[in-house]
């Protein structure tokens, strides 16, 4: 029977759920997302025509406060998609412990064929439609795949003009001019990086180790800016054109300016650097995979092929469950999603602090409490599957879970109404 992928994802939250004694009121509250709202954007293109777009934002749970999550412009978005994503977001803020619930939105667009005007006209158009629903204290966007600082200025911009006042922690990954933190810009990289390095020793990985990166977008160009900076060889890397690999490693400067003026593929010479197969990549001989661009890389078909030890996922969503079983059964250990990537939300979180206090903090300090929040839940997580002997994809959802339980039964459950 063909599932979605919201089922699909809410499997592991039925896993989770085994290992914790729940109240079933906690269940019913998490299985469905709370709203979704789904609109048509029109715009005025350049030429003069009118082109309208599928855009959705999910407030899928806001137990633990507001609802946080990015905005992604993709042609594949669906509201499947997006109410899946606000799910993976609800659990984690809470496996950070960010005060927040998840959320998420898309625009079905491929932002690659419209102009700058269009695409500003179509990035406040989304503002105008959402803004009832959006608001610092109720619904906190930022970026994703294919939005950027820029959008997201945009988006401040047309919401504190629909407002009537400047109200910069409406939004996340903003510019800092306008308001951005310092540090968001690499913070989803940079939280996997801290995370990776807190576990190395217990992971059997560290400098020398050999790393394929799936996807050269903000998450895989930062990864192995820090990666490679540390001594780890980048000896695969792929971006939507395509991939090369390099049995004695890639340079991370030259693979950053050759995705700035195309594609990394223009690094292949015929010689040691060679274009591969794009579904390749996966397979190929490493010690630490680092899928960083969308769900559903790794499956069924292909998990068998994966020769690295260790996954560490930037992507959300890239293994699907089957495929976790299987790598389960070969070994490889997973840092999950929603600890791994989970950097790029706890910055936003500390630029949302930093916007209503009005008072901005020092990249040194944003680095400080970032390395330590992915320390610490990172640690907690690794603990608690050893002691159980769950994956660490399981712990990071008990984790989590616990916490939102914590909140839902606070209001009370059936058993503090019937008794
Ligand atoms: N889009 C990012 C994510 O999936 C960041 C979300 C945020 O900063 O709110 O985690």
């Amino acid at each position: 029977m063909h599932q979605s992928m919201l089922e699909q994802a809410l499997t592991r939250l039925e896993d989770a759920a085994r290992h914790l004694q729940l109240d079933q009121d906690v269940l019913e509250k998490l299985k469905y997302p709370r709203e979704t709202t789904k609109t048509r954007l029109m715009i005025r293109m350049d030429d003069g025509s009118r082109k309208s777009f599928m855009a959705w934002r999910c407030r899928y749970d806001d137990t633990r406060g507001p609802t946080k999550g990015g905005i992604r412009f993709h042609p594949d978005s669906t509201m499947d998609e997006v109410e899946t994503l606000a799910f993976w977001m609800t659990f984690k803020c809470a496996v950070m412990n960010l005060p927040y619930g998840g959320g998420k939105g898309a625009v079905q667009v491929d932002p690659h064929l419209l102009s700058k005007a269009e695409l500003e006209r179509l990035s406040r158009a989304y503002m105008q439609a959402f803004a009832q629903i959006i608001g610092p204290e109720r619904d906190i966007p930022a970026p994703d795949v294919y939005t950027n600082a820029m959008i997201m200025g945009w988006m401040a911009d047309e919401y504190s003009s629909i407002v009537g006042k400047v109200s910069p922690a409406v939004i996340t990954g903003k510019p800092i001019a306008l308001g951005g933190s310092l540090g968001r810009d690499d913070a989803t990289a940079r939280g996997g990086f801290y995370l990776l390095r807190h576990l190395e020793e217990q992971l059997g990985v560290g400098p020398g180790s050999t790393v394929a990166i799936q996807g050269f977008g903000n998450a895989g160009t930062h990864m192995a800016r820090l990666l490679a900076d540390v001594g780890y060889k980048i000896v695969a890397v792929s971006d939507s054109k395509g991939a090369i690999h390099a049995r004695d490693g890639l340079d991370a400067a030259a693979l950053i300016e050759a995705k700035r003026t195309g594609s990394v593929t223009k690094l292949a010479d015929g010689g040691a650097v060679r274009v591969i197969d794009a579904d390749a990549l996966i397979g190929v001989e490493c010690d630490l995979l680092v899928p960083a661009a969308l769900e559903d890389l790794i499956h069924e078909g292909n998990a068998d092929t994966v020769k690295a030890r260790v996954v560490i996922e930037l992507a959300n969503g890239p293994v699907t469950p089957e495929a976790d079983e299987i790598l389960g059964r070969k070994g490889v250990i997973i840092l999950p999603d929603i600890l791994a990537n989970a950097g790029g939300v706890t910055v936003s979180y500390f630029e949302w602090v930093q916007n209503r206090q009005g008072y901005y903090w020092s990249v040194g300090e944003i680095h400080e409490r970032l390395k330590v929040s992915m320390e610490s839940e990172g640690a907690a997580i690794w603990e608690l599957a050893r002691q159980r002997g769950i994956s660490v994809r399981a712990a990071a959802y008990v984790h989590a879970l616990g916490r939102l339980s914590d909140a839902i039964e606070a209001h009370g459950t059936q058993q503090f109404f019937t008794s």
